[in-house]
């Protein structure tokens, strides 16, 4: 039976308004598996206008209640933790290990993480003189927009909700059309725990339909948006007109920079994932390895020897490590890339190929991980981002030049260090324009940390206390003593 998504507004499901509704495919078998609301003017009109009626008894509330709500979803999240890992993987492709490790229970820590960390936001500020006293306090926005992709499509969608509900804003929030499955199903947990009407809204469609009429709606106050770059620059150029805040999260092209000195075992491990967990299709995956010139050819053989382990199949198995490609355009797009780097004289180390896998997943969107060799800096390999399992590896000879070809790119979302050098570790980092560093490791958050990209990565900053003042706005009330 066909799964059937709705739109969910002022605490119903309800059909989008002109009964239209698109594919969702299971990209691990190529077939259609369910349909989803197309949205149209009136159905984001109408859930415009339910987050506008929920938000002054919403935005009254105090903290620890609307935190108590919070707690309340993650609880249930929780409990369904196992039949959410299936949906999100059988949405995106990705082994169902990786949906229940990471998307899911972060997921979870998002609503607790908001629920929690609000209760120490300052909240009021006040400043005085002889004469006059002020008081500054941040207050909820009113009805704000959140866009969010595919590769994490409840982690993501969550990681906004999340912060925007807590300090009182109601939302409008849009799942990308590809993964709409467990958008829809915390709107049921919204249901069953009884948050109240019009709070969270959730309505589906096309970016270029559904999404646009979000940006260009004079009554949403903010858009936080992730997704890519061009999409972003999209939003930027139709928000102008409302005077939006805009929180922009978008692609990026990461370098991973190893050094001879590092420790090269941990480096190797997690590289390999770095480069190819959630089949590559994670905004902070690595995409270009710089590696210093002595030891390019160990680390060359060694890599190729550990990405042939990688267990690739049905997304469902747990012995899954390496999923399919989460839809037919991504697919086709990063085959159309491993074909630009043969035209660009690319040296194919490994992969390069579309894979067709036995029994259910023989239609399904598979695409071996690819690493490539011997493309200049500049080649589109290495400027255009390609949010797949390609990487493309480059030697150096210098920490300068290793530091050239990362900042060589319009992008600047994310960067990995290997070295056992402190100094040098923390030399490069400085000098690397991007938001988010690791050194030594990769993927390890904080969800106090500032989030986002420099550069046409992003603009503004999520997470923690950056979350938190997007949400709000300030006003600083004057009076004498
Ligand atoms: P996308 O930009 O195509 O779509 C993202 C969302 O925006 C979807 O919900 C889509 O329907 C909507 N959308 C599309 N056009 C729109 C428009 N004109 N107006 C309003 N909304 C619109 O991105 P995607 O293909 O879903 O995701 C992949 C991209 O996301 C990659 O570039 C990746 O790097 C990026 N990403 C970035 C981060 C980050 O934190 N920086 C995290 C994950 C993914």
């Amino acid at each position: 039976m066909l799964e059937i998504v709705n739109n969910f507004i002022n605490g119903e499901f309800v059909e989008p308004h002109k009964k239209e509704y698109l594919d969702i495919y299971e990209p691990a078998t190529g077939s259609v598996y369910g349909r989803v609301a197309d949205s149209s003017s009136h159905d984001i009109k109408i859930a415009v206008e339910s987050a506008k009626d929920a938000f002054p008894s919403w935005s009254g509330l105090s903290f620890a209640e609307r935190a108590g709500y919070l707690k309340k979803i993650a609880v249930e999240i929780k409990n369904r933790s196992n039949i959410l890992a299936k949906y999100e993987s059988r949405d995106t492709g990705k082994p169902i290990t990786l949906a229940r490790k990471v998307d899911i229970p972060r997921s979870v820590e998002n609503f607790n993480f908001f629920a929690n960390f609000s209760e120490n936001f300052d909240f009021e500020l006040s400043i005085e003189n002889e004469f006059f006293i002020n008081s500054a306090s941040k207050q909820a926005l009113g009805v704000v927009g959140c866009i969010s992709p595919w590769n994490l499509p409840l982690y993501l969608f969550t990681w906004k909700i999340a912060p925007a509900l807590v300090v009182g804003n109601t939302v409008l929030a849009k799942p990308s059309e590809i993964t709409p499955l467990t958008a829809s199903k915390l709107a049921e947990i919204c249901l069953d725990i009884g948050l109240p009407k019009g709070v969270l809204n959730i309505v589906n469609g096309s970016g270029l339909v559904a999404g646009d009429l979000i940006v260009k709606n004079k009554n949403i106050k903010a858009i936080s948006f992730t997704g890519g770059t061009s999409t972003g620059k999209q939003i930027y150029q139709n928000s102008f007109d409302s005077f939006k805040k805009l929180s922009l999260e978008m692609g990026g092209k990461n370098p991973a920079i190893i050094f001879a000195d590092c420790d090269y075992e941990s480096m190797l491990k997690t590289v390999v994932k770095s480069s190819f967990t959630n089949q590559g299709q994670i905004c902070l995956c690595s995409s270009r390895i710089l590696v210093e010139d002595s030891i390019f050819e160990k680390f060359k053989t060694d890599f190729c020897n550990a990405i042939s382990k990688l267990n690739i199949g049905d997304p469902i198995d747990d012995k899954t490590q390496f999923g399919s490609i989460s839809s037919e355009s991504q697919f086709k797009k990063i085959k159309h890339y491993i074909n630009v780097a043969k035209n660009e004289s690319g040296n194919i180390l490994f992969g390069g190929n579309a894979i067709q896998l036995q029994g259910r997943c023989k239609n399904g969107w598979f695409i071996d991980p690819t690493v490539i060799e011997g493309l200049d800096n500049r080649s589109r390999l290495n400027q255009e981002e390609i949010f797949g399992p390609v990487v493309t590896l480059q030697s150096f000879q210098s920490e300068k030049e290793a530091i050239e070809i990362a900042n060589d790119t319009q992008y600047g979302l994310s960067a990995t260090i290997w070295t056992k050098s402190h100094k040098k570790s923390n030399r490069v980092a400085k000098n690397i324009d991007a938001g988010v560093i690791w050194i030594n490791c990769w993927m390890v958050r904080d969800l106090r940390t500032p989030f986002g990209g420099m550069k046409d990565s992003g603009l503004g900053r999520e997470g923690g206390e950056s979350a938190l003042r997007f949400f709000t706005e300030q006003k600083n009330i004057c009076k004498p003593k």
